[in-house]
């Protein structure tokens, strides 16, 4: 089959190389595209916001089925527009792209299918929100509804750090995403990704991560868009991903399809493993970034076969098998990073793949034939290993061999689970 891949980060390399592999790959393109999926993919100049053009570029390359990776162009309705032109989509059509593209829906999903997740209140104007926080105990929870780039989620400790965050948020900062803001329960425990790949209605499990979102060692710092990620992620248990499953993934996917917006794609449930079970913090439509890369690391299954089943509504029977060993990425930013990332840094890659370590491109690009930094994530440096522990070696012995001065890297990726691992 002929594929198109849309997207240019570290997660859409871990995808285009790991379609690559498949045998019933026959041609892999890929827009934007990067310098790493340039070495598994025909890059192709096409934007993914000009649907038309993607729809001519389908039919005219005899594309049977394009793979979006980012969540704006599926929120946005690209899979919507080339579904209606008869081409196969792997990733969820406008209405169920809702799960990520407006926290409030989620919230009133949950509700009605009675999913776990933290008590909340949807407010459309800084007055209301203000009254609203009343009802909450502090740390307060406040995300704007729409995307903001992993930017609109501010968690206050006090009601006046509160208040003033929610002015600036109704102020138009995140323009029509922050027209309304979800109030939310502040849930305590750890954090956990759990996937689940389905067409609508079969639903398959598709591994667990555990990311780490802050800029510094420890959790401490600004969020980013994640620093470093490994999978499986042992704090799911078997017993917790069941209960994922049961309780979250299963009737969010009835649910959804019963109320006439079947979901279809990679379904990513950011999970709070509370004192009383897991419960939804959030839903992505895509693929984490760089969760993904640690996932395809560990896939022993055909991704094109897998991805196309899943469009054509053909995922019964099927299975996703990974493989039991622990992957591990480490992602290395441009200094500047989450800020202004210092752009054009030299990197040399050296022998850092020798020991079979594999480096995803994020935000490179080329001047002339050097490779250089192109944006704040530049790297995701992964490798594989019997546990987290030994993963994290591999994969900082090739983190060490790389050559970008202008580059920077947590050196604790995995911390929680190495701590568990030494008990
Ligand atoms: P992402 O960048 O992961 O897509 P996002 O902007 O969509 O993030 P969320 O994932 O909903 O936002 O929240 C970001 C982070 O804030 C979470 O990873 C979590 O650490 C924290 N958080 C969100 N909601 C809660 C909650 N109810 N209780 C405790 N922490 C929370």
């Amino acid at each position: 089959m002929n594929i198109l891949l849309l997207g240019s980060g570290g997660r859409e390399h871990a995808l285009a190389w790991k379609l690559a592999q498949s045998p019933s790959c026959k041609r892999l393109f890929a827009a934007p595209g990067n310098p790493g999926i340039a070495e598994c993919a025909e890059i192709v100049t096409l934007n993914a916001s000009d649907h038309d053009a993607c729809i001519d570029f389908c039919l005219s390359q005899a594309i049977d089925l394009v793979v979006i990776g980012p969540e704006a162009p599926l929120v946005d309705g690209l899979a919507d527009s080339l579904r209606s032109a008869g081409i196969a989509v792997f990733g969820p059509s406008k209405a169920a792209a809702q799960l990520e593209g407006s926290k409030g829906f989620t919230k009133d999903l949950c509700e009605r299918a009675h999913i776990p997740t933290g008590a909340y209140v949807r407010t459309t104007s800084l007055d209301e929100a203000r009254g609203a926080l009343t009802r909450f105990d502090p740390p307060y929870v406040l995300k704007a509804d729409g995307l903001a780039a992993g930017k609109g989620v501010v968690i206050a400790d006090t009601i006046e750090s509160a208040e003033i965050a929610l002015a600036d948020m109704f102020s138009g900062q995140f323009g029509a995403a922050g027209a309304e803001v979800v109030i939310e329960e502040f849930l305590e425990g750890e954090e956990a990704s759990f996937f689940a790949i389905t067409d609508g209605e079969t639903i398959l499990p598709f591994g667990t991560a555990q990311d780490h979102k802050r800029v510094g060692e420890g959790d401490v710092g600004p969020n980013t868009g994640g620093m470093g990620a490994y999978s499986p992620a042992p704090v799911l248990t078997p017993e917790l991903q069941r209960r994922a499953m049961d309780e979250i993934i299963s009737p969010t996917v009835e649910t959804m399809r019963s109320e006439g917006m079947p979901y279809s794609g990679v379904l990513y449930a950011g999970l709070m493993l509370t004192a009383d079970g897991p419960k939804l913090i959030e839903y992505n439509c895509r693929f984490g970034d760089p969760e993904c890369q640690v996932l395809m690391m560990r896939l022993q299954s055909d991704l094109s076969e897998l991805m196309m089943s899943c469009a054509k509504g053909a995922l019964g029977g099927a299975s996703a098998d990974f493989s039991d060993s622990t992957a591990l990425t480490v992602v290395i930013a441009a200094e500047g990073y989450p800020g202004t990332p210092e752009k054009g840094g030299a990197i040399d890659l050296g022998a850092a793949e020798e020991q079979g370590a594999k480096v995803f491109h994020a935000g490179t690009a080329l001047d002339g034939t050097d490779l250089v930094a192109n944006g704040g994530r530049v790297l995701n440096v992964t490798a594989m290993g019997a546990n987290v522990t030994d993963a994290r070696a591999a994969a900082y012995q090739a983190v060490d061999a790389i050559d970008f001065p202008s580059g920077f890297c947590r050196r604790d990726i995995g911390w929680r689970e190495v701590e568990r691992e030494s008990r």
